[in-house]
């Protein structure tokens, strides 16, 4: 069970409140986006919900479980930064297996699970290539990937298809959909883009300097004026 919960969380650097009592339920299975302008506090939430962030004030809960003064890796979440963050050092296959590093897993498991991982996202065929070696659209998989590896609870992704071109981004609206629904896995994603909130997710939450400012499902956030 993966209900994540967010009570009244707020995040403050010296000068500026980031994030500003939000408060927010998501079920388990939905697929949410975070959307609003440059500066509203979307990363930083995504990040406190992570645990890569320290919240100010308030609570972060999964699965009626406190998590908030847990570090990410006891967290159960899988994370796809907007600009991937892929070890260019190291293979497909490598990149991939580092979720499971920290974890303990054994070798057998660790192959099995990363060859299970990249099957879902089509790139088994590349897992000895280089990230360099692959195009935008096959690296941003390959963080997908690694994401996915760990078998989260919540998937958090920020900006998932901010650096790629049209048709690409079209495919991975797509994929993430997909992906999302076979695996029913608990879905927050970052997003500037209102065309892109209101095609992928079930919800779209507006932000606006720090707080909510809408939440619905795309028709209900779309039809507002
Ligand atoms: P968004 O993801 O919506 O673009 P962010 O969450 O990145 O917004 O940032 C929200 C606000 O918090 C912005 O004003 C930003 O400058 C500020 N901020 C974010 N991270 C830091 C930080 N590490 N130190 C100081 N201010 C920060
Ligand atoms: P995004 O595009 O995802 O909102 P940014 O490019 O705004 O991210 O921020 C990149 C990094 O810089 C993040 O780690 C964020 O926390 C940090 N950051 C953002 N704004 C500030 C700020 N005003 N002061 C210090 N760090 C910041």
């Amino acid at each position: 069970m993966s209900d994540v919960i967010l009570q009244s969380i707020v995040k403050r650097y010296d000068q500026t409140v980031a994030v500003d009592h939000v408060s927010l339920s998501i079920s388990q299975g939905d697929l949410v986006a975070l959307l609003g302008p440059s500066g509203c506090g979307k990363t930083t939430t995504l990040r406190m919900i992570g645990g890569f962030v320290d919240v100010t004030e308030g609570k972060v809960l999964v699965g009626g479980r406190d998590v908030t003064a847990l570090p990410p890796a006891r967290r159960n979440m899988g994370f796809g930064f907007q600009n991937y963050a892929l070890f260019p050092h190291m293979t497909v296959a490598q990149n991939v297996a580092f979720g499971l590093e920290m974890r303990r897993v054994s070798k057998a498991e660790t192959a099995a699970r990363v060859g299970q991982a990249l099957d879902r996202v089509k790139l088994a065929h590349l897992a000895e290539r280089l990230p360099k070696q692959l195009s935008g659209g096959q690296q941003q998989r390959v963080a997908l990937a690694r994401a996915l590896v760990i078998e989260p609870d919540v998937l958090l992704l920020d900006e998932p298809l901010s650096n790629l071109d049209a048709q690409l981004r079209q495919e991975m609206k797509i994929e993430i959909r997909e992906l999302q629904r076979s695996l029913g896995i608990t879905t927050i994603f970052v997003t500037h883009d209102q065309d892109e909130a209101l095609s992928v997710a079930d919800r779209v939450v507006v932000m606006r300097q720090g707080r909510i400012e809408q939440d619905g499902t795309p028709d209900e956030v779309f039809e507002t004026p």
